[in-house]
């Protein structure tokens, strides 16, 4: 093969992708259609190919332009005259990819209870780009309008609700969130900022520090801070509302600096010292620690893990196409074994990852909708910390696969989309909770809550849903052994502490593999839960390796 010629195969490459990566996306269709009535699948579908179409053809473009060293955002703060603005300038591209992305609705659906299908689904198109600078300023966003919608008194809630919920970006408020400062993000408890009331509780005082602040340039900060007199811990913090401006001016708080990242480089991320910043309760201050996690947090967290499942979407269409199109030795490299087991690992994983969000999404729009049950409710409490975890870690390998397979290639930023997606998907592992932090979350709530039960039981559903018996029989003694194990794990401290992280990593798998059996995805279903199938003893040279491969690779054509 000739230069040409090889340019020429780089080239098809780069033209595979999908105009509308909706529409090109059987697997999304298909859960939303099982999961949807006919008159919202349908005014979500055309909602979604419209964004899917911009996000390819005007959001990824421009993208690749302010996630770039040379147009990330910068602070000003202070104005040509020198008053003090704290402000942070972006590139135009920047702007111009936050129209597209506000005006589908993404952010403004917070406003209508029980709209998770359609915000996920347009945040996994978004993710799809690598696209952190709005899909992380639009999820704290609806992190903090849930928040006020649900939680907050009607007066607070209706000062600040509707600039939050404005599908137009030049009007729109943009939202963020802070609670890590400097002695610790994990350990939210060591919150010093203080809260002191004014006006009999009405209004509060915040003088402190944020040492992480995600879209420092929002027009409301969500933020905790310890309310005078109050506990210490947890319990002692309150969940509050601070505007950017009080009469046109900063309201009480100055950005030290701007953070250099490794990643999601297209937002602006800041250290800010509050100095009797005035804030508004959201919900009683007594319950502050509540509503930012299981409204906030909680919500970033599924997020998180949707825009995960976007991004693994993305390596798959990249590595997968270049696979069918780069020779190397005569041959394409999509024929040699070992790149086919790559393609099908990152097939079965992120099939799996995206059944697992959609399911946990399923929760979040009956919870949104004041329509869950109470075992809804704690299957929620469940998931939405292990898929935070395990999606989160499986996207990094996922990408880093996509990155293999494209060889040094793959190393190359303006190459593809890849190293952007890699570099996010190391900062999306600590965004909302680290790993070891979210599962002794899990673990915590097992020990106070019947969640293993509700867990096991929704787990014994799904295997009673697998067509094929056989893979159904070992897919139900795979959970019956995890159960167990979680079991021990909550019964017995020291046991926790040492075996329950890997414990969650298989029940991830167990489920994420079970969703896909029980959707009749048995080739990816046999694939991703192989050791459960096969059994953990397996004979290496006679696993059926070639036959698994190739029957996910014929699946996915
Ligand atoms: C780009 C970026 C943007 C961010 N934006 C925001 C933001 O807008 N708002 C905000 O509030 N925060 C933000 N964060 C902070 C993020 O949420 C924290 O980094 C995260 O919660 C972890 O806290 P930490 O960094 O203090 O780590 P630490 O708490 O110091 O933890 C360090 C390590 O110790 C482990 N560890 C801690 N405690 C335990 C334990 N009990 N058992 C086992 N292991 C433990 C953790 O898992 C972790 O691996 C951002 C972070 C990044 C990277």
């Amino acid at each position: 093969m000739g230069t040409d010629d090889a340019r020429d195969a780089l080239a098809a490459w780069r033209d595979a992708y999908p105009d509308d990566p909706f529409v090109a996306d059987a697997r999304l269709r298909g859960l939303l259609a099982r999961d949807l009535d006919g008159d919202r699948l349908a005014a979500l579908e055309g909602r979604a190919s419209t964004f899917a179409r911009a996000v390819t053809g005007v959001i990824g473009p421009a993208a690749a332009r302010y996630e770039h060293r040379a147009h990330l955002p910068e602070l000003t703060r202070w104005d040509p005259i020198g008053r003090r603005t704290e402000s942070v300038e972006f590139d135009p591209a920047y702007h111009r990819a936050g129209e597209r992305v506000w005006a589908s609705g993404l952010v403004s659906l917070s406003g209508t209870p029980g709209t998770a299908y359609e915000q996920a689904t347009l945040l996994y198109l978004l993710s799809l780009e690598g696209e952190a600078g709005h899909a992380c300023p639009a999820t704290c966003t609806i992190g903090l309008a849930r928040a006020l919608r649900r939680a907050a008194d009607p007066s607070v809630r209706d000062r600040f609700l509707p600039a939050l919920v404005d599908p137009d970006y030049g009007d729109a408020a943009r939202g963020s969130q802070f609670l890590t400062e400097v002695q610790g993000g994990s350990d939210v408890g060591a919150n010093v900022c203080r809260a002191v009331p004014v006006e009999g509780g009405v209004t509060y005082r915040i003088t402190g520090e944020k040492w992480f602040c995600s879209v420092a340039d929002a027009g409301q900060f969500f933020l905790t801070a310890r309310v005078d007199g109050a506990p210490a811990g947890t319990r002692g913090l309150g969940s509050f509302v601070v505007p950017r401006e009080v009469d046109g001016r900063p309201n009480g708080f100055a950005v030290r600096r701007l953070k250099d990242k490794l990643g999601t480089r297209g937002l602006a991320s800041g250290e800010i010292d509050f100095d009797g910043a005035l804030a508004w309760p959201v919900g009683p201050v007594e319950h502050g620690f509540r509503t930012a996690v299981g409204i906030v947090l909680n919500t970033s967290r599924w997020m998180t893990a949707v825009g995960d499942a976007g991004m693994m979407r993305r390596a798959w269409l990249e590595a997968s196409a270049y696979a069918r199109h780069r020779q190397a030795f005569g041959r394409p490299i999509g024929e040699f074994p070992a790149v086919r087991t790559t393609l099908a690992d990152m097939a079965a994983v992120s099939a799996g990852a995206l059944h697992l969000v959609m399911a946990l999404t399923g929760l979040e729009d009956r919870i949104d909708a004041g329509s869950a049950s109470d075992e809804d409710v704690l299957l929620h409490r469940f998931w939405v910390n292990v898929a935070k975890y395990v999606v989160s870690v499986q996207t990094t390998e996922v990408v880093h696969s996509a990155v293999e397979v494209l060889g040094g290639n793959g190393a190359i930023e303006e190459f593809s989309v890849l190293p952007r997606l890699y570099r996010d998907a190391l900062v999306y592992e600590s965004w909302e909770g680290s790993h070891n932090v979210l599962v002794a979350q899990v673990l915590t709530d097992l020990r106070r809550l019947p969640v293993l039960d509700v867990v096991e039981r929704w787990l014994t559903d799904l295997v009673g849903q697998v067509p094929d018996a056989s893979l159904a029989g070992a897919l139900a003694g795979r959970g019956r052994m995890l159960v167990a194990a979680a079991r021990r794990c909550a019964d017995d401290p020291e046991t926790g502490a040492w075996h329950f992280r890997g414990v969650v990593d298989g029940i991830g798998i167990l489920a994420e593999a079970t969703l896909l059996a029980a959707a009749g995805e048995t080739a990816l279903a046999v694939h991703l839960g192989a050791d459960v199938v096969a059994g953990d003893g397996s004979d290496p040279e006679n696993d059926g390796l070639a036959d698994r491969v190739g029957a996910v690779l014929d699946a996915m054509r």
